[in-house]
C-alpha cells in the first residue's frame, strides 16, 4: 500500500493529503487487449469473468485539468463489467481507441489494459487545476457520466452530449482501483450515514433508475400508478421499487425466487410476482412468441393491482419485450434502458399503435438527475441494497455471482478500505434512517 492510501486510512486532513506523494502505479482490475478474443466460439454463460479480470499493478496516468485522483475505498459490480469481462457485445477496447482521437488528454486511455468499474466512493487526494468545486480530502461518490462539456451537445441534458461516455465501460481508469481518476464533474457528496461500501453501491443503478422513473427524461411516475418492475431484486430494480413507492405508485415486483420476493416485501413491494413458480414461457421457440402467455401475465397482474400497469420498467430485452408491449395500459409507456436477454427485439406492434402506448429509451442520468438520486440516498428516502461484499482481489468472483444472475441488489467491492463497516461519519443520522432498513438485502442474503 502506498503512502497517500495510508493517509486516508488514517483519516488525514486535505493539508496532510496534499503533502503526502502520490505513487506511480496502483492495484486495479483490468482485462487485457491481447485477451480480447479469449472466448471466441465460446457460449456466453461459460464465458468465465475470473478468466478474463486481473488485478495487479498499473501505472496512474498524468491528471488532466478538470480531473481528480479519488483513493477508492470501494467500488461495485454493475453488469457492465460483465459485458466488459466477456467482451460482449463488443470488445469495449473499440471504445478506448475512439476516445483516444479526441486528442492528447483521451489518448491515455487507449493502453493494452482496460480499468474497469463505473462506481466509487472514497476520498480526493489531487484536484486539477481547472476543479473549482472540489478538494482534497473531501469524501465523495462517483457518477459515471463522462462528458466534456466545452461540446455545445452537452447543453441541456449532458446524455445527449454526442461525445457521452460511462466511465469505467466506456474509459479507461475506472473504480475497481486503488485511486481512479474522475473527473470533477462526476463527484457528489457522500452520504455522512453510509458506510464506504453501502456508498459505493449506488451512483449508476440509482441515478439511472430516477431518471427512468422520477425525472421528465423519462417515465415519471405519478400517484396511484402501477409500475411493472422486471428484476426487481437486482440492480437497477431495487432502487426502481423505491423510487416508484416515494412517488405514490404501486409497484408489481418480478423476481425469480420466493427469497428475493421477501427480501422485496420488506422493502416495502407488497405486489411480488415469482417468475419461476409462474413458469412463464413467452417464447415458444427461438423464433415464435405466445401471446397467451402475455396474456396469462396480464391476468395476473390484474389480479394483483385491479388494472394493467401505467408503467413496465424494461431491461431484461428480448426475452420480456412482448410482454412488456402487451401488458402495458393503453396509452402507458415501456421505459427501456437494456436488453441483458438479448437487444434484437420483438412485440407485436398492434399492441402498441391500437393502444396509444410509448417506449421510450432511457440511458443512465444527467448530473443533475445524479445529484438528486445521490439526495434521495443522503435523506434517507433510498436506501443501499448492499447484499455482499467481496475484496477487489475476488472481483472475478464478484463479477461471476451477477453474471450468473446469482445475487440481490448489488456487490460492493472494497478497494482501500481495510474492512467493512468504515466510513459512517455521523452515526445519529444512520440510526434515524434505521439500521434494519439499511441492512434489508444484506440480512435476507445472509439468511
Ligand atoms: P442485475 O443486478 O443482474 O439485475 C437484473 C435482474 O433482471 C436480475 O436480478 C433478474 O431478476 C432479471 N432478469 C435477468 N434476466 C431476465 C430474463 N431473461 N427475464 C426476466 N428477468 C430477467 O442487473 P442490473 O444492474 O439491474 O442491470 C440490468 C440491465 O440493465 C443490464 O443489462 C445492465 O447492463 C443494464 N443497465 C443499463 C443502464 C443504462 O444506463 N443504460 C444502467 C444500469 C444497468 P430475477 O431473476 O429475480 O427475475
Amino acid at each position: 500500500m502506498s503512502e497517500i492510501i495510508d493517509a486516508v486510512r488514517a483519516g488525514a486532513s486535505g493539508e496532510t493529503l496534499a503533502a503526502t506523494p502520490m505513487p506511480a502505479t496502483t492495484r486495479a482490475a483490468f482485462v487485457r487487449r491481447d485477451e480480447q478474443s479469449m472466448f471466441e466460439g465460446v457460449a456466453s454463460r461459460d464465458k468465465d469473468p475470473r478468466r478474463s479480470l486481473h488485478v495487479d499493478e498499473v501505472a496512474i496516468p498524468e491528471l488532466a485539468p478538470d480531473e481528480v485522483y479519488v483513493v477508492v475505498m470501494a467500488s461495485s459490480i454493475n453488469f457492465n463489467t460483465v459485458w466488459t469481462s466477456i467482451f460482449e457485445p463488443v470488445s469495449t477496447f473499440g471504445f478506448l481507441d475512439r476516445l483516444a482521437k479526441e486528442g492528447y488528454w483521451g489518448r491515455r486511455h487507449a493502453l493494452d489494459y482496460h480499468v474497469v468499474g463505473s462506481d466509487a466512493s472514497g476520498v480526493v487526494v489531487r484536484t486539477g487545476s481547472a476543479v473549482r468545486n472540489w478538494k482534497v480530502g473531501d469524501e465523495v461518490t462517483v457518477h459515471c457520466n463522462h462528458v466534456d462539456d466545452q461540446d455545445p451537445s452537452s447543453h441541456d441534458d449532458s446524455m445527449l452530449a454526442s461525445n457521452q461516455r460511462i466511465w469505467g465501460f466506456e474509459t479507461n481508469f475506472g473504480g475497481l482501483a486503488d485511486i481512479a481518476v474522475v473527473k470533477a464533474n462526476q463527484l457528489m457528496p457522500k452520504p455522512t450515514h453510509l458506510t464506504w461500501e453501502e456508498a459505493a453501491i449506488n451512483a449508476l443503478c440509482n441515478s439511472t433508475s430516477y431518471r427512468m422513473l422520477v425525472s421528465r427524461n423519462g417515465a415519471p411516475v405519478t400517484q396511484g400508478d402501477r409500475v411493472l418492475i422486471w428484476g426487481a431484486s437486482g440492480g437497477i430494480g431495487s432502487f426502481a421499487v423505491q423510487h416508484v413507492l416515494n412517488s405514490g405508485g404501486i409497484p408489481i415486483g418480478v423476481v425469480s425466487s420466493a427469497s428475493k420476493a421477501a427480501t422485496l416485501r420488506e422493502l416495502g413491494c407488497e405486489f411480488v410476482i415469482d417468475r419461476q413458480e409462474k413458469d412463464y414461457r413467452f417464447w415458444k421457440d427461438e423464433h415464435t412468441q405466445d401471446e397467451s402467455e402475455w396474456r396469462r401475465l396480464g391476468k395476473d397482474i390484474r389480479a394483483l393491482v385491479g388494472d394493467d400497469p401505467e408503467i413496465v420498467f424494461e431491461h431484461p430485452g428480448r426475452s420480456t419485450m412482448g410482454a412488456s408491449v402487451f401488458v402495458a395500459k393503453r396509452a402507458g409507456t415501456i421505459v427501456t434502458c437494456a436488453a441483458t436477454s438479448g437487444y434484437m427485439i420483438e412485440y407485436d406492434n398492434r399492441h402498441l399503435w391500437m393502444k396509444l402506448k410509448t417506449i421510450k429509451g432511457s440511458h443512465f442520468s444527467n448530473y443533475r438527475e445524479s445529484w438528486a438520486a445521490n439526495q434521495t440516498l443522503i435523506d434517507g428516502k433510498v436506501v443501499p441494497p448492499l447484499s455482499a461484499v467481496f475484496s477487489l482481489d475476488q472481483v472475478g468472483d464478484a463479477t461471476y455471482e451477477v453474471h450468473h444472475n446469482r445475487h440481490e441488489g448489488k456487490i460492493g467491492i472494497l478497494c482501500a478500505a481495510p474492512r467493512e463497516g468504515l466510513g459512517v461519519s455521523d452515526p445519529a443520522r444512520r440510526a434515524a434512517v434505521g439500521e434494519e432498513r439499511l441492512t434489508i438485502f444484506r440480512r435476507h442474503n445472509e439468511e
